[in-house]
């Protein structure tokens, strides 16, 4: 499965020389196995850069995908009314994600996509948006089999497995824990339950321990625990993900290092800080995360 990564950022878009090098847009991955149309992971301002690719490649005309999402926050949702495939072409795009207590996925949409907000509705974009209500659910999406469960966050959040041909990934950008210094607390069941052995974990991994004991009610966790996550449930490869915006470049690296050195001593798995443009082809034979040039990936189809 080729994995994508068009935005790595959590919270909020972020730019500058500091953050340049994984980069400032929100929340997007994209999963693509052979054979099968590409699977979008949240619709964060990574988003966009997605649309323009395919407009590049000449794969926007009469798009048909699909997308996974976690949960409504900004930092999830902003990048969908400029998706040119839907945005301003005429293709079609499924959504899969979860209601809000008594509102419908497309009603809580409808309730942001709207002026003051925003000024087109999403029954106003050129393409087509369809909503579909998805909970603790088990479902399928052309070849890929996806499985949905709630995370510990803020509001009705989920994360996702998606498996193909053998090979699963499991998405959890934004997962809330106080878990301790020393490594005291739980991870919950349902989470390991979602994570178990997956070949690759795509995981929030926001917070340094201070940060975390100062924005608990954020709904957060720290690069620890990310790791902590990982070894319990028996992954294969971790990708932190949803850096804070306030995260330097360097901050980043080390925190990777320090999760690369924690995963070592946990069994071996491997880690890998997610970055803009990271491409990562995930096998269920090798287990490993080798990343392919980006470049390559994108003259291959
Ligand atoms: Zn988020
Ligand atoms: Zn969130």
């Amino acid at each position: 499965m080729r994995v994508e990564f068009f935005g790595v950022r959590g919270s909020t878009p972020c730019d500058g020389p500091a953050v340049s090098r994984y980069g400032g847009n929100t929340s997007c991955v994209v999963v693509e196995a052979p054979g099968e149309a590409p699977l979008i992971l949240d619709l964060g301002t990574g988003l966009r850069g997605f649309g323009c690719r395919l407009e590049a490649q000449g794969r926007a005309g009469g798009f048909e995908g699909a997308a996974l999402l976690t949960h409504l926050h900004w930092d999830h949702i902003q990048g969908l009314p400029f998706f040119g495939p839907v945005s301003t072409g005429g293709g079609a795009l499924d959504v899969y994600g979860p209601r809000f207590h008594d509102a419908t996925l497309s009603e809580a949409f409808a309730g942001v996509m709207c002026p003051p907000y925003f000024p087109v509705r999403p029954g106003e974009l050129a393409g087509a948006v369809r909503f579909h209500d998805v909970g603790s659910d088990s479902f399928a999406v052309g070849g890929y089999g996806i499985r949905s469960g709630w995370v510990p966050h803020t509001g009705p959040t989920l994360g996702f497995r998606i498996e193909v041909a053998g090979v699963s990934v499991v998405y959890v950008p934004d997962h809330g824990s106080a878990f301790g210094r020393g490594g005291e607390g739980t991870v919950p069941q349902a989470v390991i339950d979602l994570c178990a052995g997956a070949d690759l974990l795509i995981h929030d991994a926001q917070y340094t321990h201070e940060e975390q004991e100062a924005k608990a009610r954020f709904g957060h966790c720290t690069v620890e625990y990310a790791v902590e996550v990982a070894r319990r449930s028996g992954v294969r490869g971790l990708a932190l993900f949803h850096h804070d915006p306030a995260h330097s470049d360097a901050l980043v690296d080390a925190l990777a290092a320090l999760a690369s050195d924690r995963a070592e001593h946990a069994g071996g798995f491997e880690v890998v800080a997610a970055h803009e443009g990271l491409v990562l082809g995930v096998s269920a034979r090798s287990g490993a995360v080798p990343s392919v040039p980006a470049a390559a990936g994108a003259t291959s189809r």
